[in-house]
């Protein structure tokens, strides 16, 4: 085994992604929409919004698939969920104590592009009318271009759209059929010159490794593929695989899925193509070229990271709107109701729609903040986090020792209370992060392989 494999082998460990701390298994049931309608009556007009949106809807279920989705052959369910929404954003816009500016718009799910044209302009018509939309927002939609006309096309940029993500996973035949999402290079090269001829130049491309049948050679493509369309982004996840969650991942099979040390492998070889094409690495899984904001934010100390992974999104509030979706506010999070009928009963009710959360204590937001810095900047300074939140500067003495195998194998520097995460750590920086999370062993959360 070389020595890359090596490690992965060793440090085969099940943790959290971190896009948030606490992390998601850990909200509780105890924080309803009484307490967020409480949350967002204390937050201050003057700051700036970041609004989130789930469309939980796609017309067939890709068997690699971690997001909250139904699959729908009509399209009334989408219109039915679609009139909720209107109603929620009312709600929300209700509580919120003025009128606030949003900067960042966000659609994911699920895929914004089951719904119709007309549809997504009347749902960005509505969000302006309750909030203003700041002249350099940045409207982000995710795309699966399999689905993707350019009629639709078409309404992202009348809407305003000035940044794609299109969900590619790979090019390879086999590893599409493998997941059960056939998307032939050129679907996905058509969307992207659609959206350019359109004025939408901002592209991110959504790539995967770790799929069934995917190889090292077959990566290496993928990653060269990819930048023919030259993406400003490239995402590059690790395939999750989480049956006893997601049980269509069953129906993946096992005996193809690449080993840990294959997957590092992988993930090694395709950053390596893309920094080979002058794109800069971005935190755990994100690649820029230089001009891109990320790589900016991330130059500048500035990254932060989100439930949609690395964003340049500086706003300390974010409203998720839609069955499932999370908010982060200054006071904690909260999670909407994830099964439709309760999600649409909550609001025909006049109710927030919430079904748990955290309101984040003092600790909690001082190991978030050590969690951020090490998944964004892949460095923390204990002593200056220590400093800031005003608790002794030896608190976490007991972390540091945890962390001395990493560094005895080279994944992180540790020079006082300096930790540096190293080129060869990026890939297991989750690890350095779950050191410092106090929740890990306190739950019966099983998650994905750190790699
Ligand atoms: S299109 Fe996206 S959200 Fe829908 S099943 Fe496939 S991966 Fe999941």
């Amino acid at each position: 085994m070389n020595a890359p494999a090596a490690l992965a082998a060793k440090y085969d460990l099940r943790v959290p992604r971190y896009t948030s701390y606490p992390t998601a298994p850990h909200f509780s049931a105890a924080l309803d929409g009484r307490l967020y309608r409480t949350w967002l009556s204390e937050l201050d007009p003057q700051q700036p919004l970041s609004l989130y949106f789930h469309i939980p809807f796609c017309d067939s279920m890709c068997w690699f698939c971690g997001c909250y989705t139904k699959i729908v052959q009509q399209y009334q369910p989408i219109l039915d969920y679609l009139e909720t929404l209107h109603r929620e954003i009312g709600l929300i816009a209700q509580a919120l104590p003025g009128r606030f500016t949003a900067r960042h718009l966000h659609w994911g799910g699920g895929s914004p592009t089951m719904l119709k044209a007309e549809d997504w302009l009347r749902l960005v018509e509505a969000l302006r009318a309750a909030f203003d939309i700041a002249a350099d927002a940045e409207l982000a939609v995710e795309v699966d271009p399999r689905d993707t006309t350019e009629e639709y096309v078409t309404a992202l940029a009348a809407a305003g759209v000035n940044r794609v993500s299109i969900g590619v996973q790979d090019f390879d035949a086999t590893v599409q059929a493998a997941v059960n999402r056939l998307q032939p290079f050129a679907t996905v090269e058509r969307v992207a010159n659609w959206l350019r001829q359109h004025g939408i130049w901002r592209l991110n491309l959504d790539l995967m490794y770790g799929l069934p049948h995917q190889t090292v050679a077959r990566v290496t493509a993928m990653a060269e593929h990819a930048v023919t369309l030259a993406p400003s982004r490239v995402a590059l996840f690790g395939y999750a695989h989480v049956p006893w969650m997601k049980s269509h991942q069953k129906l993946i099979d096992e005996s193809a899925l690449p080993g840990v040390d294959e997957r590092l492998a992988q993930y090694l070889a395709a950053a390596d193509v893309l920094i080979g094409h002058g794109y800069r690495a971005i935190g755990l899984d994100h690649f820029a070229l230089p001009g891109d904001p990320l790589a900016e934010a991330a130059a500048a100390g500035q990254l932060r990271r989100n439930f949609q992974g690395y964003t340049t999104d500086g706003a300390d509030v974010l409203i998720g709107f839609g069955a499932s979706a999370i908010g982060s506010l200054p006071q904690g999070y909260i999670q909407n109701a994830a099964p439709l009928k309760t999600y649409r009963t909550a609001i025909a009710e006049g109710m927030l729609p919430t079904a748990r959360g955290i309101a984040l204590d003092a600790e909690d937001r001082l190991r978030r903040a050590i969690i951020d810095s090490l998944m964004c900047a892949l460095s923390v300074d204990l002593d200056v986090v220590c400093r800031a939140h005003g608790v002794a500067a030896d608190r976490f003495a007991a972390e540091l020792e945890r962390l001395q195998p990493l560094a005895a194998d080279g994944l992180v520097t540790i020079a006082g209370a300096r930790i540096t995460v190293t080129d060869e750590g990026r890939p297991f920086v989750r690890l350095a992060a779950a050191v410092f999370d106090a929740y890990l062993e306190t739950g019966a959360a099983r998650h994905s392989r750190a790699v």
